[in-house]
């Protein structure tokens, strides 16, 4: 497990993803941000973001530092060692300055939302409910009365106290803990100044409604993203709250980028003989699909409906295909007699063998395809073990 993957999905790449897979999948998206080839401002941020993450995954060292502890374990990493470490990387791309711009934004929080395959078929607006920590209005954030804060005595403004601890005899740690007086804001009012709203806090909790317009074509793991509808906190600018799609199972329906594959099931005489048959489609529709006269259709044989698939992403009227796979259902067995001779009789001729004493004959058995797979690892479990003891 890693801690976080935020680098990967920057890389649009999985966190098993082999060194050779983050090259292509770089060299694909530096191209299209490289600020040369992107006038758009944004192309450039985002070039700078990926240039990063490539840079930390790409090398094993720091990818392990990363893999372990997110990009705050590749801050804390810096300076130690030699060498470019982890923090050059971050001055490197964001400056002296950037660093502070990061810490001075209130987290973003993501949510998994589970959406249906007929959700991303038609479109639908979900309404959420968010609940938030939001300026308070009614001292605007300040938690008292104007002009009236002190400066904590507790922590002398800084927010924190600091105590020694003994942690083994001779061993003292410095700790650093929030300031219990003014909960690390470093400020205090008396009580007669103090919001009587926000108790002094500056924040309240609040529940604003966002709707999540999940649009025909959008896929699994693709973002909707709300600026700034993270918590509030005086003097930071507010961070995000992300949905990220999650495409529940279908029963019918897989799907396969913008192409829906289904299984159909039809009978020895319908595969022989031809059929129609009816598919609800994910809006409600009923398609029809039928064979030609004299056609027969093999077990496991695919067809495909053009234009019956998933509406593409912001171009909705053009679709993938459906792609249907026939699977026949074959009796289990004939009665031997007149049905079996009718049927002999409109069937292609069969092979004949000639008897002959010398050739011994065999029964067939009947075995389980997934048996004959788990008895061949069997098999090969042992000699692998004898490669390695070489
Ligand atoms: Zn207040
Ligand atoms: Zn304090």
């Amino acid at each position: 497990m890693v801690k976080e993957t935020r680098f990967y999905d920057l890389l649009g790449v999985g966190i098993n993803a082999t060194e050779a897979e983050l090259k292509k999948s770089y060299r694909k998206l530096a191209l299209k941000y490289h600020p040369d080839k992107n006038p758009d401002p944004e192309a450039s941020e985002k070039f700078k973001e990926i240039s990063m993450a490539y840079e930390v995954l790409s090398d094993k060292n720091k990818r392990e530092i990363y893999d372990r502890g997110g990009e705050e374990a590749l801050k804390e990493g810096g300076g130690g060692g030699g060498g470019s470490s982890a923090m050059d990387i971050f001055d490197m791309f964001f400056g002296g300055g950037h660093r502070g711009h990061r810490d001075n934004k209130t987290k973003s929080i993501v949510h998994q939302l589970s959406v249906t395959l007929e959700e991303f078929y038609n479109g639908k607006t979900r309404k959420l409910a968010n609940t938030k920590k939001v300026i308070c209005p009614q001292c605007n954030g300040i938690g008292g009365k104007e002009g009236t804060v002190r400066k904590c005595a507790g922590c002398g403004g800084l927010g924190v106290e600091h105590s020694l601890r003994q942690i083994a005899p001779g061993f003292v740690q410095r700790m650093e803990t929030i300031c219990s007086r003014c909960g690390g804001s470093g400020e205090v009012f008396s009580e007669k100044d103090r919001c009587q709203k926000c108790d002094g806090r500056k924040v309240i909790r609040d529940k604003k409604i966002l709707e999540v317009h999940i649009e025909k074509g959008m896929a699994d793991g693709q973002k909707v993203v709300f600026s700034g509808e993270s918590d509030q906190e005086p003097r930071k600018e507010t961070g995000d709250v992300v949905f990220v799609l999650d495409e529940e199972e279908h029963p019918r329906f897989k799907r396969n980028g913008s192409d829906l594959i289904m299984e159909m099931n039809i009978d020895l005489s319908e595969a022989l003989c031809g059929f129609k048959r009816q598919i609800k489609h994910l809006d409600g529709r009923v398609l029809r699909v039928s064979t030609f006269p004299g056609e027969v259709t093999k077990h496991n044989v695919i067809k495909v409906v053009m234009n019956e698939g998933m509406p593409h992403y912001k171009n909705p009227f053009t679709k993938g295909r459906l792609i249907i796979q026939f699977k026949v259902s074959f009796p289990r067995s004939f009665m031997p007699g007149p049905t079996l001779e009718k049927l002999e009789a409109l069937l292609p001729k069969r092979r004949e063998v000639l008897h002959d004493d010398d050739i011994k004959e065999y029964d067939l058995l009947d075995i389980d395809i997934e048996e004959i797979k788990a008895q061949s690892h069997q098999d090969d479990g042992p000699r692998r073990v004898q490669c390695q003891s070489h």
